[in-house]
């Protein structure tokens, strides 16, 4: 009887251990508060780098990721189509899962990166006006926040404040060519 309980007490902490060597091997190499987290993300290789390369050249763009890092949103970048002939758009699609709300941006990715950070930058922006709003907890109240204060009518809405977030970051971005130009420094295959 004792060899046995001693046998279960062994399994138990073998599967203990088990599980903790799981659990190292799937976490980060930093500290928790540390993690890496990005709460914009994307599954296409090329759109990451983008976004990427904007939050360095770009200090709205870095302000508009680092707020989306703050709150309790992911935001997915990813490659499709939009209506209306636009090259990037929010989806009014929110999923609340395990404690985050999920957003999905849908951007062309052919065409000047240049613009597709700008592109990326606006939609951002309407990301963090739903974000910022926490009664916004599904797809129909999104739909509703933005008949509220579109200045469009209809499902083409627009915002002051996305326009003028895509024309900031595609002035920086602009401004950062510029700059290496002159420089000749930090030269980027997209420069
Ligand atoms: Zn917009």
């Amino acid at each position: 009887m004792g060899v046995i309980i001693a046998n279960r007490r062994l399994l138990s902490l073998g599967l203990e251990a088990a599980l903790i060597v799981s659990v190292l091997a799937h976490a980060p190499l930093v500290a928790a508060e540390d993690a890496p987290f990005f709460r914009v993300r994307s599954s296409d290789q090329a759109i990451s780098e983008f976004i990427g390369l904007a939050a360095t050249r770009s200090l709205t763009f870095r302000n508009l990721v680092a707020l989306i890092q703050m709150s309790d949103g992911i935001v997915y970048v990813e490659p499709g189509t939009c209506r209306h002939g636009v090259r990037s758009c929010l989806s009014m699609t929110l999923v609340q899962t395990g404690g985050f709300r999920m957003l999905r941006i849908l951007v062309n990715p052919t065409g000047s990166p240049w613009g597709l950070m700008e592109s990326i930058g606006h939609e951002l922006r309407h990301a963090l006006e739903v974000l910022a709003n926490p009664a916004l907890t599904n797809s129909h109240e999104v739909f509703l926040f933005y008949r509220g204060i579109s200045s469009t009518a209809r499902d083409a809405f627009e915002t002051p404040a996305a326009l003028h977030t895509g024309d900031a970051v595609g002035e920086e971005v602009a401004r950062s060519r510029r700059v290496i130009k002159r420089d000749g420094h930090a030269v980027h295959r997209w420069q």
